[in-house]
């Protein structure tokens, strides 16, 4: 039996034969792509190519892509588990044509690598074609069909429409028909019963698609035309799982070797065996397949957190720590230790997991606990709604438990069965898809077509060497977000930083010299990334009619000052980082920053809260290699191979062709992967200032810090307040001014204390002294000079402990406010039935207040001070 990774070397050995580039996974977590959360296919990391954004750097090109389906136009999350081949992370097998060979030799390649390398039985397969669309104006695919009947009968060769069979890339751009490749894994004699074109695309576990080739060959414009593409592409996806169980002969992905031996450990920590029962065999499903992904994601940056991909990832793994909660009977944090078991077995193909192994198992398992005791929460939740004895649970809470609890409306609803309740599904939904609707409201761009004025022109980035340029524009167009409109512009020459690697972008000016020899200066408010584009935004409505008419010049100027106090933070950066390695260890790695005019934030994996000493040695280090005003040493263009020998700090989520930049400050100190802007010495950065340290998520935390002008202010903000104090205190020493100070407040404090106590020992006299014989019981009714309620009370017990059959009520202003107490001896409660709390409510009325207590001592607070000596007067009568 071939074993996965010979199954997957084959492959990318069979198009490297081809004279394909072999190139490594994009990370599992993007970049500057504003479209996607996750790589949720092979194509993601290559978009720039189709779009024409970028001419790729080889013609053909394979590898073996991670991929996650967990959310937006790919989400599968629901699905797995419970079936047996659809994975969140899954491995997508690819070879790419960038305008380059076409359907031919797409087709060719693929029914020659699956039957002749492969070997598998050609009667087993089916291949889709497009059948044409033609309200949509779209040809049928004519050309594939005709290439596919070389290999395979009629009946193998199935049509499908616009939703199976035409791939586009978004509402706008390249897209075009595509072919899948099916496959028959069922028994002779169930094949026997129905031909398996009938199962072809209709949800059955052993007739399932295993590759799809998509062929590029048309533009989607904004008003829903198809333009034909000049350079026609190639982009295909095999699932590495499923072709795993074709080859290995298997029934189920779970069963090839890719999942076994996660499964096996799975099935021995709980001690239950796999293939023996459905709902524990989905539980280790479940786990088997999320572990991947949670693993995988957090190697490639992204943290479990409340937000976006990282809620996504929580999302994840919550779901399957439920799963191993209720039917494997892990009570404990369990998934952390399936980890080392991924790092060892994808060490070849995917590294960044195994370099990363304890920090990863440690994120997780954190991550494991905190649920773990939500989830016993969620459950108790659960056990009250059942134990209130209503018949139907509400949609709202079936809504809560899964969303704050990751409980799934399938447990949900099995607990629910269980104590003879329903759930209401229908308004479950409706919460379901409001919520839906409110992340969707909070995003919906609409973009316009780009207007073209330069074609085939690439763009570039000069701003590491100006901050000023000539430039033309490429291309425009207007975006509105939530009826804000606003023009992205791509310029041939730009000095702008488009926001990427934590650092902001640039803000500044366009000055267009228009026909006429007049200037209108466009304001460019911030410059972003979209993949390798770099777009400028302005928020000023001329653009249009600027651009559209002829204009002689454009010089583009950036905001000079916010671009050296942004460079002075992000060299200052990288200083941190090398200084924290050298304190705390080298396990110290980038996890996230934030660069921009005024700060810097840094997150990093360290296990432990930095102490004061630790993180002034750390500034002490970043402040000597500023005052040693070390030159930077910038190399572009440099080969990823080349740069981690240079001892590059291993930065995991680069991707495969982003050209590298090494940034280093002394080569045995700092040496980083960077595309940011820097200072040209490290002298610049003047001096550097922590101000924070917190922490983040588990075993992340955060360092907050500002350099240069910011930091000058901050010390002399310091500086001014001390000076102030001094002043105040008229100090010489501040220190023994203020410790001097503190011993005073102590003494004064202490002799205020025994001057009160000796006043309500005074009162207390005078209290005993007034008490009289009213109607049978010991009455007196005061007003008091007490300064706080607690003096109050406590006087209160005094007297009930001298006097016995005693009636007492106090009135006293307490820092403007009345306030009133009553005390009653024992035997006038159990006697007399007289209460206390009834007592202070009828006397709190006089003070326009409330309260209430115990039926032997009560209080009440109030709003009317004037009305205490009513209250006084109003006691005496109810004795
Ligand atoms: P399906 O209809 O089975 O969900 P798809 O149409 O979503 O597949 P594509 O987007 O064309 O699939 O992806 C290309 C290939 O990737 C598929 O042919 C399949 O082999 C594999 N694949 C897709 N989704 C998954 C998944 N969730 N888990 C494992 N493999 C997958
Ligand atoms: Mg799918």
């Amino acid at each position: 039996m071939l074993d996965s990774k010979t199954i997957r070397q084959q492959f990318l050995d069979f198009f490297q034969e081809k004279g394909h580039q072999i190139v490594p996974s994009a990370p599992l977590v993007l970049k500057n792509d504003p479209t996607l959360m996750f790589t949720n296919s092979g194509m993601a990391q290559f978009k720039d190519y189709f779009l024409g954004n970028k001419v790729a750097p080889f013609k053909r090109v394979a590898d073996t892509q991670k991929c996650l389906r967990v959310s937006g136009k790919h989400n599968d999350l629901e699905e797995v588990g419970h079936d047996t081949y659809h994975h969140t992370m899954f491995e997508m097998l690819g070879n790419w044509s960038f305008g380059d060979y076409f359907k031919k030799e797409a087709i060719e390649w693929s029914w020659e690598l699956l039957t002749e390398v492969y070997k598998l039985p050609k009667d087993r397969l089916y291949a889709t074609v497009f059948e044409g669309d033609a309200k949509d104006n779209m040809p049928q695919d004519s050309e594939a069909l005709a290439l596919w009947k070389q290999y395979l009968p009629d009946d193998h060769i199935l049509f499908g429409n616009k939703k199976d069979n035409f791939w586009e890339m978004g509402e706008t751009g390249p897209c075009g028909p595509c072919s899948e490749i099916h496959i028959d894994l069922r028994d002779a004699s169930e094949i026997a019963k129905m031909p398996g074109r009938d199962l072809v695309n209709n949800d059955h576990p052993q007739v399932v698609e295993i590759w799809n080739n998509v062929f590029m060959q048309f533009q989607r414009m904004a008003d829903g035309s198809l333009q034909p593409l000049p350079d026609r592409h190639v982009d295909t996806g095999m699932g590495f799982e499923r072709l795993c169980m074709a080859i290995q002969g298997k029934q189920s992905n779970y069963d090839t070797d890719v999942f076994q031996p996660t499964i096996q450990f799975i099935a021995a920590k709980s001690g239950k065996k796999y293939g023996e029962n459905r709902q524990t065999d989905v539980a280790m499903r479940v786990l088997a397949d999320h572990i991947r992904a949670i693993a995988f994601t957090v190697a490639d940056g992204q943290l479990p957190s409340n937000n976006k991909a990282g809620y996504v990832i929580r999302r994840i793994l919550r779901r399957a720590v439920r799963y191993g909660y209720t039917f494997l009977g892990f009570k404990e944090p369990f998934l952390h230790t399936l980890v080392p078991l991924l790092a060892d077995q994808f060490s070849g193909v995917f590294p960044e997991l195994k370099a990363q192994q304890d920090f990863v198992a440690k994120v997780i398992q954190e991550e494991e606990a905190a649920f773990l005791r939500t989830l016993e929460v969620g459950l108790r939740k659960l056990d009250e709604i059942v134990k209130s004895g209503v018949q139907t649970i509400e949609g709202k809470v079936v809504f809560e438990l899964y969303d704050t609890f990751g409980f799934p409306l399938d447990l949900t609803a099995l607990i629910a069965r269980e104590n003879g309740l329903v759930i209401d599904e229908v308004g479950f939904q409706a919460e379901m898809a409001a919520q839906k609707a409110r992340s969707r409201n909070a995003a919906t761009t609409e973009a316009g077509d780009w207007v073209i004025l330069l074609e085939d022109e690439e763009s570039e980035f000069v701003g590491y060497d100006y901050m000023q340029t000539n430039a033309r524009v490429i291309k425009y167009r207007a975006v509105t977000t939530k009826n804000k409109k606003q023009f992205q512009i791509v310029l041939d020459r730009t000095p702008f930083y488009g926001e990427s690697g934590g650092q902001v972008g640039d803000s500044g000016t366009l000055a267009v010299v228009l026909a006429d020899g007049s200037v209108k200066n466009i304001r460019i408010s911030d410059t972003k990334k979209e993949n390798d584009l770099i777009v400028h935004l302005s928020e000023d409505a001329a653009v249009e009619s600027v651009f559209s008419a002829d204009y002689q010049s454009i010089t583009a100027t950036i905001n000079q000052a916010a671009r050296l106090q942004t460079a002075c933070n992000h060299s200052a950066t990288h200083l941190l980082h090398a200084a924290m390695k050298e304190v705390l260890g080298s396990h110290v790695n980038q996890k996230g920053s934030l660069v921009n005019p005024e700060v810097l934030r840094f997150d990093f994996s360290h296990f432990a809260k930095v102490t004061d000493e630790e993180l002034a040695k750390i500034e002490a280090i970043v402040n000597t290699r500023i005052r040693e005003n070390i030159a930077l040493n910038e190399r572009r263009n440099v080969p990823i191979e080349e740069a981690k020998n240079m001892g590059a700090m291993a930065l995991f989520g680069e991707k495969y062709g982003d050209f590298v930049r090494v940034i280093t400050f002394n080569p045995a100190f700092s040496v980083e992967l960077c595309g940011g802007t820097h200072v040209a010495a490290t002298g610049q950065i003047g001096l550097c200032k922590i101000t924070a340290e917190s922490s983040v998520a588990a075993g992340v935390r955060r360092i907050e810090a500002v350099t240069g002008v910011a930091a000058e202010a901050l010390v002399s903000a310091q500086f001014n307040l001390l000076q102030e104090l001094k002043d105040t205190l008229k100090a010489t020493d501040l220190r023994k001014s203020v410790s001097d100070l503190l011993e005073e407040k102590t003494k004064l404090t202490k002799q205020l204390e025994a001057l009160q106590n000796e006043k309500t020992q005074q009162i207390k006299q005078e209290i005993l002294a007034k008490i009289e014989n009213k109607n049978g019981v010991n009455f007196a009714a005061e007003k008091v000079a007490l300064p706080t309620a607690d003096a109050m009370r406590q006087l209160a017990f005094e007297v009930r402990q001298k006097v016995e059959n005693l009636f007492l009520v106090l009135a006293a202003e307490v820092d403007g406010k009345p306030q009133i107490a009553v005390i009653l001896s024992d035997n006038l409660v159990a006697d007399k039935g007289l209460d206390a709390s009834k007592i202070v409510r009828e006397l709190a009325k006089n003070i326009q207040g409330g309260g209430g207590g115990q039926a032997f001592f009560a209080t009440a607070g109030g709003k009317n001070t004037a009305g205490l000596a009513a209250v006084v007067t109003q006691a005496a009568t109810l004795v």
